[in-house]
């Protein structure tokens, strides 16, 4: 077998094969100067390498190749092996293959690692035996040699895991929402959703999909195989979570259980209740008592980079949700916010329309700061509905930002776009944010010592 991309999942992979006596090739097209200390353990394993460059006849070579999440399913390569017949999978269907014990998967364009999170937190607080993992942190390959047949393994999982996944079938598989997204790496919202709805195609009427019955795309993929369960914020499914009054309620066979409370939710935003109906579903069918649902909830600190709040400086809240990647979270976040909002926009485009920004941002926000390279597009874009401010870096919209709040203001850091022109990655964009507010506390503590 062949395991192509050698970052950390496919490290994972082609260790976890070769552990079990594959015959295991890897390759890379970064030389191995730029891979670390990887190789040394890969070779040590009895791993052959390839890198520095991919070569086609290995991939015509193969039973099987393991296609790591960073990496083109468009290469030639692995159109000439799937031509040829070679099963190529990615590391999702390898793990499944070996997991024990439950597994639960979860989707969507948006909100899957606070939902992962939260169905995680949940189950641990009620003593069921839990792994969390996929898309999110760790490997799910590696939780394998964790996992007990008690076991409840939650995992996120992208359009691009799903889309070359052969039999895998999670036990329960949650969908959260179709957004735009991607689209400079899909070719059309159909096909991004077509690789998504993978998710319940192997499913039997032993499993549960739960769909959101607000989104006005997914319903039309819900699945004929397993039991179908809905969430709603805004309607009482027949199956499913909802939101009744000031309680979260599944009903099941006719039968209504409350769930929690709205006032156990801390998350802000209308999102969030939406994947705490979700998470709070996906608990329950797993076995979650409601006690231990409400407690994990209500005990539930949020993730990082997504609305963190980051402190209060002279009566203006300072938030990061430097996840915001897409123009559906920024909706989201801006949402979340009753208004005076100064808001940071930009980076790197993802061929998104911006225009959808233009009606919020007239009633929420009071200026929009712009960075990185779509600046000029979205400046373009929103131009007449809000105050347009040109700042260019993330620091130097700190700072504007600063001098223009005033207090009972929100600076929020919701920027719409991609980090890869000025950042490493989101988390470094978010930790650059993070540090720069903290740079206006201490400079706020200078002045007044
Ligand atoms: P994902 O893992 O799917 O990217 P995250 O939980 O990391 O999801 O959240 C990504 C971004 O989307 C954040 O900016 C967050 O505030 C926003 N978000 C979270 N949940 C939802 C939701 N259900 N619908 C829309 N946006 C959401």
């Amino acid at each position: 077998m062949l395991v192509v991309g050698l970052a950390r999942t496919g490290v994972a992979s082609a260790l976890f094969c070769a552990g079990r006596g594959a015959h295991v090739t890897a390759t890379d097209e970064k030389p191995e100067a730029e891979l670390a200390t990887a190789v040394d353990d890969l070779r040590a394993a009895g791993v052959t390498l390839e890198l520095g460059g991919h070569r086609k006849e290995t991939f015509l070579a193969q039973d099987i190749i393991i296609q790591s999440p960073g990496v083109a399913a468009e290469m030639e390569c692995f159109v000439a092996a799937r031509d040829a017949g070679v099963a190529v999978w990615s590391e999702l269907e390898l793990a499944w293959r070996f997991l024990r014990g439950q597994l639960i998967g979860i989707t969507g364009s948006n909100g899957k690692t606070t939902t992962t999170s939260l169905v995680g937190h949940i189950l641990s607080n009620a003593g069921l035996p839990t792994l969390v993992g996929g898309n999110i942190g760790t490997p799910l390959i590696s939780l394998v040699d964790l996992s007990v047949e008690t076991s409840r393994t939650v995992a996120e999982m992208s359009s691009f895991q799903l889309e070359t996944i052969d039999k895998m079938r999670p036990d329960i598989a949650v969908w959260l929402n179709l957004t735009p997204d991607h689209l400079d790496r899909h070719a059309s919202l159909q096909l991004y959703g077509q690789a998504k709805a993978r998710i319940f195609e192997n499913q039997t009427e032993n499993d549960a999909a739960i769909l959101n019955a607000d989104d006005p795309e997914t319903p039309r993929y819900a699945p004929s195989g397993p039991r179908v369960h809905w969430f709603s914020r805004e309607r009482r499914v027949m199956t499913g979570a909802f939101v009744r009054e000031n309680e979260i309620v599944f009903r099941q066979d006719g039968e209504q259980t409350v769930l929690l409370r709205r006032g156990d939710i801390g998350l802000r935003g209308e999102h969030n209740v939406e994947n705490v109906l979700a998470a709070a579903a996906a608990a329950f069918l797993a076995g979650a008592p409601p006690s231990a649902i409400a407690e994990g909830v209500r005990t539930f600190a949020g993730v990082e980079h997504r609305l963190e709040f980051v402190a209060k400086i002279s009566g203006v809240e300072y938030f990061n949700d430097s996840k915001a990647t897409n123009v559906d979270a920024t909706l989201k976040a801006i949402d979340a916010f009753a208004g005076n909002l100064l808001i940071i926009l930009g980076g790197k485009d993802k061929g998104s329309d911006f225009t959808a920004l233009r009606e919020p941002l007239h009633r929420r926000a009071r200026v929009a700061l712009t960075i990185g390279k779509a600046a000029e597009k979205i400046s373009a874009q929103i131009a007449g509905a809000v105050a347009v401010e040109a700042a260019g870096t993330l620091e130097r919209a700190v700072h504007m930002a600063h001098e223009m709040a005033r207090p009972g203001d929100v600076v929020l850091l919701a920027p719409a776009c991609a980090s890869f022109d000025q950042f490493d990655n989101y988390e470094h964009r978010g930790r650059v944010f993070k540090q720069a507010v903290r740079g206006l506390m201490a400079e706020g503590e200078k002045k007044a010592s």
